[in-house]
C-alpha cells in the first residue's frame, strides 16, 4: 500500500529531515510513528499524502509514485488517502454534516450519495444527532470525531493521522483509539504518529521509531520505548 525507497527529504533551509528510509506499509496495516520531537515523524507523515515531496528516492502510495505525480493528479491520490490532524482542521461556518459532505461534494458526488453516505459515516462515529451543530458546539472528542468521518467518507484505503489524540484529554484518548481500530478492522491501513505512550503499550501494533531521521526500530507488536 505504501512504499518507500531510499528516502532523504532535505528542506530548503538545509535541514534533512529524514535519511535513507525504507519501509512496507501493506494494506490493513495498523503502524504507529513514534520518535522524539524534530525527529522526522511529520515530514514522514507528510511524504504519504503529498504534502511533501521526496529529495531523493521514491515514495508509492497504492501504486502511484508521488513524486512523479504532476499537480492536476494529486486529488486522484488524495482520494485513497484520508488525513487526521491533532487539531482537526473543520471548517468553522460549516455545521458537522456540511463538514463530512465536503469532500464529497468537490469530487461532485451526486447529492443523493453524499446525503446516505455521510449519515452512515456520522452513525459510525456515533455523531448522527449532532449533524447540525457547528464545530465550536463540540467537544474535543467530538470535533476529531468529526475529523475521522470527513477522512473515511470516501472510503479511503489508507488514513493518515498526525497526533490525532494530542490534544485531547486520556479518556477521549481512547475512546479516538476504539475508533481507529474500528476503522482498521474494516480493512483500512491506518498510519498514525503520536507520542501517546500508554495507548502504544497498550493497543499493541507495529511500531516505527524514528530517531534524527533514520528508522531506528520497526517491530509487530512493539512498545513505545521512550518516556512519555
Ligand atoms: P517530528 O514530527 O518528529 O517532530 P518533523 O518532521 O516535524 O519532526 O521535523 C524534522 C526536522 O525537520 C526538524 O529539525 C524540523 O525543524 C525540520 N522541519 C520540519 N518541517 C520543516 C520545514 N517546513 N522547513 C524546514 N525545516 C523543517
Ligand atoms: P454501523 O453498522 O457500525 O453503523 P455501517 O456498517 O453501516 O456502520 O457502516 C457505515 C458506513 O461507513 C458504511 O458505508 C461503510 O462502508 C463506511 N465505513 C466504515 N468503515 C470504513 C472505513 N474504514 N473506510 C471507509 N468507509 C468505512
Amino acid at each position: 500500500m505504501i512504499e518507500m525507497q531510499g528516502v532523504t527529504k532535505k528542506y530548503p533551509n538545509g535541514v534533512t529531515a529524514l535519511s535513507g528510509v525504507d519501509v512496507t506499509i501493506k494494506q490493513g496495516d495498523f503502524v504507529y510513528v513514534v520518535g522524539p520531537s524534530g525527529a522526522g515523524k511529520s515530514t514522514f507523515i507528510k511524504l504519504i499524502y503529498r504534502e511533501e515531496k521526496p529529495t531523493e528516492g521514491k515514495v508509492i502510495v497504492g501504486g502511484i509514485n508521488t513524486a512523479a505525480l504532476k499537480q492536476r493528479s494529486i486529488p486522484t491520490l488524495r482520494r485513497q488517502i484520508g488525513v487526521v490532524f491533532q487539531d482537526f482542521k473543520l471548517l468553522p461556518l460549516l455545521n458537522v454534516y456540511e463538514n463530512v459532505a465536503f469532500a464529497l461534494e468537490v469530487i461532485e458526488e451526486e447529492p443523493a450519495v453524499i446525503r446516505k453516505r455521510v449519515m452512515e459515516v456520522l452513525d459510525l462515529v456515533g455523531l448522527k444527532h449532532k449533524a447540525r451543530m457547528l464545530p465550536t458546539e463540540l467537544s474535543g472528542g467530538e470535533q476529531q470525531r468529526v475529523a475521522i468521518a470527513r477522512s473515511i467518507v470516501n472510503s479511503p484505503k489508507v488514513v493518515i493521522a498526525d497526533e490525532p489524540t494530542g490534544n485531547l484529554d486520556p479518556d477521549t484518548s481512547w475512546d479516538i483509539m476504539r475508533l481507529f481500530e474500528k476503522i482498521n478492522e474494516r480493512g483500512t491501513t491506518i498510519v498514525m504518529a503520536t507520542h501517546n505512550k500508554d495507548i502504544v503499550n497498550t493497543i499493541r501494533r507495529r511500531v516505527i521509531a524514528i530517531e534524527g531521521g533514520r528508522i531506528a526500530r520497526d517491530e509487530q507488536g512493539g512498545d513505545y520505548g521512550y518516556e512519555a
